[in-house]
């Protein structure tokens, strides 16, 4: 299958931006990628699929989410933190059944799909969302997904004594043991799309011994481990006060830090912690939406990217975020910096498609086989439709992205690929026509 006249954004290591470019793609794998000319001459006999005036961009990368909220979306708005999750979230989670949980990961992975993200990262399953049954989503969607199940064995939120629902707490036995036979059962199932992680609660909800078991079979078992921390102040002031530690320093102290593992949030975090992320390689989820609603505060982005932290991009929930939309993410991304630090030049346009795309590949260890448009990897890559009003002229074809969508049901990705999708060369969901406008060509560099 040749997809043929679009602009490629590659994000290969030089970044190459191909204008009038073509993609060959055989069974799920990039097999060319040049320019239209050079491709079709390569491959006459293939299916060509003309999709000229648009963007072509890798799959975008999710590296927090919650696909069990997606069927909470909006049950808390404008409430803080602890409150939001003791008095809203884990009161209707803590009801679920399987089928919710499944009904809620088809509602979440629709989502992510028509806004463009090909993988994501689950944070935290818990035992009651039916594991199986999510698992059984992302095999039937086609989308790629490291699920991590939930690790825990207290059932406190930092210092709030009983602060989760009874149906939420689970013990060593239902949560640790239970992740071990996932990853038995589904790790690299569904044609390789999906792997299994663990997710430990925040300290409060987790005993060092069991964050330090977690991580030693981690190691073991080359298992993937994300965490939220740092979200608020309130988790630095718990770490400091019973441990006197930072959030860093107490992870590092219970074998969390290395690059099997992404932190999420990471908002209240001192420089010398920020330092110690980039010398043991752990990667950073930056959820800048998720951090403005629930005014948990900005994270240092610019300094962590200067300091060699590689930081990707989430959405998180349906009540932290209200959607799982990874263009929304990165425009906040782009800007949220530069309104704090009164600096138009950091995090531009080129750096926060790296978090959405390669960086995330990056974080989830996947960076051999997706996360750029290149000869070898897999075929993840979103077809983007610049005859929109909102993205009329398309200037910058790196930026453009960015004004995806401007509103609810407007679709604006008119294909998404994730190749791993169906039996082989079937094509992928198509929602837009075809148009023949050609786009602004002035940014883009010749190949
Ligand atoms: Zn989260």
């Amino acid at each position: 299958m040749l997809f043929t006249n679009a602009t490629i954004i590659t994000m290969n290591p030089t970044r190459d931006i191909i204008g009038d470019g073509a993609l060959a793609i055989q069974d799920n794998r990039i097999v060319a990628i040049d320019k239209t000319s050079v491709v079709r001459a390569r491959y006459p006999d293939e299916e060509v699929i003309d999709v000229r005036g648009k963007l072509i961009i890798p799959g975008l990368i999710d590296t927090h989410v919650h696909v069990a909220q997606a069927l909470i979306r909006g049950c808390a708005d404008d409430m803080a933190l602890i409150q939001w999750l003791c008095e809203r979230v884990w009161v209707l989670q803590g009801n679920f059944t399987h089928d919710d949980g499944y009904v809620s990961a088809r509602l979440c992975i629709a989502e992510m799909l028509r806004s463009g993200t090909t993988t994501f990262l689950e944070s935290m399953l818990a035992h009651r969302y039916g594991f199986d049954g999510i698992a059984r989503a992302v095999e039937e969607s086609g989308i790629r997904g490291c699920l991590a199940g939930i690790v825990m064995d207290i059932g406190t939120y930092a210092t709030q004594a009983n602060a989760m629902h009874p149906g939420m707490i689970e013990s060593r036995e239902t949560s640790l043991l239970g992740v071990l036979d996932m990853h038995s059962k589904w790790q690299d199932a569904a044609n390789d799309r999906i792997h299994v992680w663990f997710g430990p609660r925040t300290p409060g909800g987790v005993t060092s011994e069991l964050y330090r078991e977690m991580s030693d079979l981690a190691h073991e078992r080359n298992m993937g481990i994300t965490m939220h921390l740092a979200e608020v102040e309130a988790d630095k002031s718990y770490l400091n006060e019973k441990y006197g530690l930072t959030p860093v320093d107490y992870a590092e102290s219970v074998g969390l830090l290395g690059p099997r593992t992404v932190l999420v949030h990471m908002v209240w975090l001192t420089p010398p912690e920020i330092d110690k992320l980039a010398a043991t390689g752990t990667h950073v989820s930056h959820n800048p939406s998720s951090n403005s609603k629930l005014a948990s505060g900005v994270c240092k982005v610019p300094l962590m990217l200067e300091r060699g932290v590689n930081v990707a991009l989430g959405c998180d929930g349906g009540p932290s975020n209200n959607d799982y939309d990874m263009i929304r993410e990165m425009k906040l991304a782009a800007i949220i910096h530069k309104a704090v630090t009164n600096d138009p030049l950091i995090v531009p346009a080129e750096t926060v498609l790296e978090m959405a795309t390669i960086n995330g590949a990056r974080a989830m260890g996947l960076e051999h086989e997706i996360g750029s448009l290149e000869v070898g990897k897999k075929a993840d890559l979103v077809v983007i439709d610049l005859e929109r009003l909102h993205t009329t002229p398309s200037i910058n074809p790196v930026s453009t992205p960015r004004a995806f969508p401007p509103r609810r049901g407007m679709p604006c990705v008119c294909r998404v690929a994730c190749h791993a999708l169906g039996p082989p060369r079937s094509p992928p969901p198509l929602y837009c026509l075809p148009t023949s406008r050609p786009l602004c060509l002035h940014h883009i560099a010749p190949v």
